[in-house]
């Protein structure tokens, strides 16, 4: 799956980290930080969980 971030749209929430962190890291200000734009089919439920947890919809996958 490919992964792309609008961080503009961030509230530094954390909550994608926690949802994946094999994907989503943040930034010293709390920005989502993509670690991994392309990660493989065994983390795809945990992105949909960030993506489904994301407050700002910041997040999208396909
Ligand atoms: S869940 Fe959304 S708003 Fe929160 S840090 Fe991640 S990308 Fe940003």
């Amino acid at each position: 799956m490919k992964v792309t971030i609008h961080t503009e749209r961030c509230m530094a929430s954390g909550a994608c980290v926690q949802a994946c962190p094999e994907v989503f890291a943040q930034d010293e200000n709390g920005i989502v930080v993509l670690l991994d734009p392309e990660p493989g089919s065994e983390l795809a439920e945990a992105v949909e969980d960030a993506i489904d947890a994301c407050p700002a919809e910041v997040i999208e996958a396909s």
